[in-house]
């Protein structure tokens, strides 16, 4: 019964999303998990939890016509898919790149709708974004695209009802222009944003969360494998904020971070970046520049620049892909087990294909996804939005001990609900927890 629900399901979402990949996979994996739950529970069944779940409560699409710094107008397309709300206001970022396109971001909502609920505080899902290039834009250009986009976004969001944030080249210098544009039309303040600037409701330590937070879940992943990070190498892909926050953080508790990489390459350094090279990545990174191959040249220590390659096929103990979603696919998967990697953690969202989780599982290599693993980001905004609404703002102490402490009851949920005798499925355990908490609110509201 439950398998046939599972293939009507999918079949009810493939019928109607037929070219929608990546929210078909995100919902079909999670389907496999909670659908045991779901049929043994008569009154989500009465209420229609799962169908409802899956999809999104409302999309808003919208068009940005804008004029650039040279006087030419420009068109780009921008959407906010507001998942579900039954746990607080949507919440999620904006992504703005060429690639964003409708399904991408609902597929981006839906899982932080899972990922929301696994941290435990009063925020629903939601994504949005825009296909528009910043890459090789003018500072001004980018503020002028950005005070369009929240010419149209503006309407539909608010601290209680919507809170957008930061993704994928939306960081500090875009929310600032987000923020500031929304102000100016609303005429007042409100947290209607996370990732702002310190001076104007920001919270210390939201930079850093996603990849500080990747690292306090290894930690307990550890924990409960009789193991340490002390020691253990480990690969890390990508080179923006959570890349390079998650090997700070691991330098910091000894571990070795062998790679660095973007979409040019992989950054390897055998003995291992010391704390300064990391250091010196963060405060030179633009999303312009390729910080790696000039840390390259500039570092003491001997380093490679692996053109056109990934860092799959380094030896290490631990793997965390922390670029973009299916950045590691099946060979990628197979090549790390055939060289002794253990534990793969997700630093961004859904990198690894459905074929390489499925290469993990049998290869009994601990995979633990970006809605448990990477949800220190949106954790920390949470906090943010509760600092805003009683117009405080906590030190970074306080935050960073909040945050560890978020990230350890997460990996307490997937390890109660995912615990079998073959050990942790902590996808299992992320998607049951999440789930049962979305619908025992769901049902508690009502229809
Ligand atoms: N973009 C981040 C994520 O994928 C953070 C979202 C937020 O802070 O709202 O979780």
């Amino acid at each position: 019964m439950s398998k046939s629900n599972t293939e009507a399901l999918n079949t009810f979402l493939a019928q109607r999303f037929p070219h929608e990949s990546e929210y078909l996979q995100a919902t079909s994996e999670v389907l496999t998990d909670i659908m045991p739950i779901y049929n043994a529970n008569a009154t989500y069944k009465h209420y229609d939890i799962v169908r409802r779940l899956c999809l999104p409560e409302r999309i808003i699409y919208f068009t940005v016509s804008w004029m650039n710094s040279h006087g030419e107008v420009e068109v780009n397309q921008g959407w906010r898919v507001q998942h579900n709300s039954v746990m607080g206001p949507y919440k999620g970022g904006l992504r703005f790149h060429p690639s964003v396109n409708l399904t991408i971001l609902k597929f981006l909502a839906f899982e932080q709708t899972f990922k929301n609920a696994l941290t435990g505080l009063p925020m629903g899902g939601g994504k949005g974004g825009s296909d528009f290039n910043p890459k090789g834009r003018s500072d001004h250009d980018i503020m002028l695209f950005c005070q369009s986009f929240m010419r149209e976004l503006q309407r539909h969001i608010g601290a209680q009802t919507d809170v957008p944030a930061g993704d994928i080249n939306v960081g500090a210098r875009e929310i600032g222009f987000l923020y500031g544009e929304y102000r100016r039309l609303n005429n007042r303040f409100e947290g209607v944003l996370t990732g702002k600037g310190l001076e104007f409701g920001g919270s210390y330590v939201r930079t850093e969360a996603t990849g500080f937070g990747l690292v306090y879940f290894l930690e307990a992943v550890c924990k409960a494998h009789n193991t340490d990070i002390e020691g253990q190498r480990i690969a890390i892909s990508g080179a923006g904020n959570v890349a390079l926050h998650a090997a700070l953080k691991a330098k910091q508790k000894g571990a070795i971070v062998v790679t660095l990489s973007n979409s040019k390459g992989t950054l390897a350094c055998t003995s291992g970046f010391h704390e300064s090279d990391i250091q010196w990545a963060i405060h030179n990174h633009t999303m312009e520049s390729n910080v790696l191959t000039a840390l390259c040249q500039q570092s003491e220590r001997n380093m490679q620049w692996h053109k056109a390659q990934t860092p799959w096929s380094e030896e290490v103990d631990i793997a965390l892909p922390c670029a973009t979603q299916n950045e590691l696919n099946h060979s990628d998967a197979e090549s790390l087990i055939h060289s002794g990697c253990k534990m793969v953690l997700e630093g961004a969202n859904m990198p690894c294909t459905e074929r390489a989780q499925q290469a993990f599982k049998k290869a009994k290599v601990v995979f633990v996804p970006g809605k448990a693993s990477n949800a220190g980001g949106v954790a920390l905004s949470g906090l943010e939005m509760a600092q805003n609404a009683v117009f405080s703002q906590d030190d970074a102490n306080t935050l960073d001990a909040q945050l560890k402490t978020i990230m350890q009851n997460i990996h307490y949920r997937c390890e109660q609900e995912g615990t079998s005798d073959t050990g942790i499925d902590y996808a299992k355990g992320a998607n049951v927890a999440a789930f049962r908490r979305v619908a025992d609110a769901m049902v508690a509201q009502g229809v």
